[in-house]
């Protein structure tokens, strides 16, 4: 027998499939999408096995083992692979790395094991043996009365030798059995609420279509209660004996949405970035062996091996935390139609601000437009002030304004309790002589550095670089540094200055590295434990707190001036979202939002909940300056440690695109990335706007294939 095999080797060369013989004992194993072993030059190598085929007329070398009981690839990842491989430019060896998790990717050489767990069985009724025991072994037994099998660590915990005593007698049995490493624990049943009339409405379009691919988007203002709809159609789908995957942000992957969904349902699978190696190999089992019916995930849970597929559902689907940032550059939304099609699924986007993109399909109807007009409960909207900071800071009220700080003494008198957002971590972003004028700057980047005051540091946001902050100026030796721009740090400090009486917690990346602190800030904030919760754009999604009445937000413009075409539809996004997290529950909300920019549109927009009216602004500029969606846009960065090399390398970049590229698509540049100098490295861009390019593809790959062996500069492509 000869087969097929994907040898999983960091060289795009190499991304090809290479013909090895299969050994007569090792034939029975064989199966496609298991992980095989095979000696490759003078090493041994980890593949995927691809295909079985005749016998080649050259020399072919043996495998070496079959290393799964069962394939880690189905047949529809393998194919999934490929389309991922041609939607990104990358290669298919990487596609599957990006699919798998850890523990399952060729060549990892991590042998995850399974968690066995020792358990007991009682063999007699509790009556038969209740009048032999001791007072102790009376204790073990009463274990039994609420469950079957009971942990050996719990039997232990009573009494190590009283439990010795028993399995000895044979009372009890001692069993070994593989447990999931992730519990997510018990949860109370509760029933599916009673839909609205809007919501009744938009369940009953998608229900319809349940039996075949298409897309909804289902555009619904914070708090409209999408996520009853999400479980009413489960639920459907469930009784049709199907599967359903639902995708959500990774910072809205909260304990809160997991926790509803548990109450509705069982067979649950969850996947996040915060699961260990281990954690993630049993759920990702748990899905292979049909123990679930639901997928909940971030991003590359998009690519859960679920079979069956009934729905998939795109939460917050303008977040751009769906596209991957790294090689394979891919979007969730496509890998979704893509098994939305395979499976005759429909594919759900729900969002209060759907992306450009998303509308326009949504007016085009390609995609079926569902709108939720009204927050659930008849709550109203939250009611947004825009304060204009200029006056505030000749009032010496630069960090709070003095509207914001009324607020916030009139919630706290009511208990009621407030949101502030600054997304910006840290303490000062500048720390600046005033007798020299040296600034902090990272000796690698284009970037100042981060003051932390908690650990005394100052941090560059790009590469990490960190130093310890002196006394005095580095440069002049003089004790005049001084202290600017605002971090959440900086004004956790000042609000238990200005409100010494309130309870403050922060969070942001910094304050939730270690596992689980993220959960006991929602949990300790849900019970009340705290009056105001300031942080960075992490609280401004998801979170459902019922007792906010005020968001306030500091910094609402700081991300309207960076230089991106997506600057306004950012801002809008997250000020939306931001806003949406007020008056969730009876009371009637508030926002403040801080601006240097009172007037823009963009603004106005926001503080008058008009998704419409911004949409209609927003992609009259995107038309105008042929942005997505009207074009689509391709980036392609040149990087080298030498800026001659980076510069020059671009103008050839440049060339070679206007000889392979149709002359109707747009280039521009090379001009100087926005992050330019990043961990030493100079960083220039090429931009292609185009509408239809039958050449570009092909060009992009021979582009590609060029820089691979260039080991002084190196290209990256990135599709919008
Ligand atoms: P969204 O995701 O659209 O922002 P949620 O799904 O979080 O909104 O719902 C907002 C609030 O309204 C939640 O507290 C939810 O429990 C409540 N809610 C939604 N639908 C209903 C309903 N049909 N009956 C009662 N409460 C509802
Ligand atoms: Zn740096």
């Amino acid at each position: 027998m000869y087969v097929e095999v994907l040898v999983e080797i960091k060289n795009k060369h190499l991304d090809r499939t290479f013909t090895y013989s299969v050994p007569k004992e090792l034939e029975s194993e064989v199966d496609l999408g298991k992980r095989v072993s095979v000696p490759f030059g003078k090493q041994s190598l980890e593949g995927y096995l691809m295909g079985i085929v005749k016998k080649p007329d050259f020399e072919t070398k043996e495998i070496e083992s079959i290393l799964d009981e069962e394939p880690v690839l189905n047949k529809e990842m393998m194919e999934l692979g490929n389309s991922v491989k041609d939607m990104t430019l990358s290669s298919l060896s990487s596609c599957y790395a990006a699919m798998l998790p850890k523990a399952l990717k060729a060549s990892k050489k991590i042998q995850m094991k399974k968690k066995m767990v020792s358990f007991l069985k009682l063999c007699f009724p509790i009556e038969e043996i209740e009048s032999l025991c001791t007072e102790t072994q009376k204790k073990i037994l009463h274990l039994f009365e609420s469950k079957d099998i009971v942990y050996k660590k719990e039997a232990n915990k009573v009494s190590a030798s009283a439990l010795k005593t028993m399995l000895k007698k044979g009372w009890l049995e001692e069993l070994e059995s593989e447990i999931y490493r992730y519990q997510k624990g018990e949860v109370e049943k509760k029933e599916r609420k009673k839909l609205f009339k809007e919501q009744q409405i938009a369940y009953e379009t998608i229900q319809k279509s349940l039996n075949q691919s298409g897309t909804f988007l289902l555009h619904g203002v914070t708090g409209s209660g999408k996520t009853e709809i999400y479980l009413e159609l489960i639920s459907d789908v469930i009784k049709l004996h199907k599967t359903a995957l639902v995708l959500v942000p990774e910072i809205s992957l909260t304990p809160q949405l997991v926790h509803r969904f548990s109450e509705c349902f069982d067979r649950i699978a969850v996947l996040h970035s915060k699961l260990s190696d281990g954690e993630r190999y049993d759920e990702w089992r748990k899905i292979i062996r049909k123990e679930v019916d639901i997928v909940i995930g971030a991003r590359s849970a998009i690519f859960a091996p679920l079979e069956n597929l009934g729905i998939i559902i795109l939460d917050e689907e303008h977040s751009e935390s769906y596209k991957q940032e790294s090689t394979p550059k891919y979007h969730a939304r496509e890998i979704a139609k893509i098994r939305s099609a395979t499976h005759h699924c429909p594919l759900v986007l729900g969002s209060a601000t759907p992306t450009l993109e998303s509308m326009a399909r949504a007016q085009k109807k390609v995609y079926t437009y569902v709108p939720l007009t009204k927050r659930a409960l008849d709550l109203e909207m939250p009611e947004v002030t825009l304060v204009d900071m200029e006056e505030e800071i000749k009032a010496r009220h630069p960090i709070l304004s003095r509207e914001l700080e009324c607020k916030i003494i009139e919630k706290l008198n009511k208990k009621e309790q407030i949101l502030l957002l600054l997304n910006r971590r840290g303490h000062s972003t500048t720390i600046t002589c005033s007798n020299c004028g040296f600034t902090y700057r990272c000796p690698y980047c284009d970037i100042t550095l981060t003051y932390h005051k908690s650990s005394n540091q100052l941090r560059c946001h790009y590469c990490g670089y960190t130093i310890y902050k002196s006394d005095t100026c580095p440069k002049c030796k003089e004790e005049s540094l001084n202290f600017y721009g605002l971090g959440t740090e900086k004004l956790e400090d000042y609000l238990e200055e200005v409100f010494p009486t309130a309870k403050v917690i922060r969070m942001d990346k910094d304050s939730t590295t270690s596992k689980g602190a993220y959960e006991k800030i929602i949990e300790e904030f849900e019970e009340k434990k705290y009056d105001i919760l300031l942080g960075t754009q992490m609280i401004s999604k998801g979170l459902d707190f019922e007792n906010v009445s005020l968001v306030g937000i500091l910094n609402a413009d700081q991300t309207l001036n960076i230089p991106d075409y997506r600057s306004n539809e950012r801002t809008f996004d997250l000020l939306c979202q931001a806003s949406g997290r007020s008056g969730r529950n009876k009371k009637k909300g508030e926002v403040i939002i801080q601006t240097f920019m009172k007037d823009s549109y963009i603004l106005q927009c926001v503080k008058n909940h008009n998704y419409i009216n911004f949409y209609k602004y927003e992609m009259n500029i995107r038309k105008t300056l042929k942005y997505p969606p009207f074009y689509y846009l391709v980036t392609v960065t040149i990087k080298s440690k030498n800026y001659e090399n980076a510069s020059k390398e671009s103008q050839k970049v440049k060339n070679f695109l206007t000889h392979h590229i149709e002359p109707s698509s747009i280039l521009l540049g090379p001009t100087t990335a926005n992050m330019f100098l990043v961990n030493q490295v100079y960083h220039f861009e090429i931009n292609i706007k185009y509408r239809f390019d039958n050449q570009l593809k092909n060009a992009l790959k021979e582009l590609d294939e060029i820089y691979l062996s260039n080991t002084l500069v190196s290209i990256d492509i990135d599709f919008h």
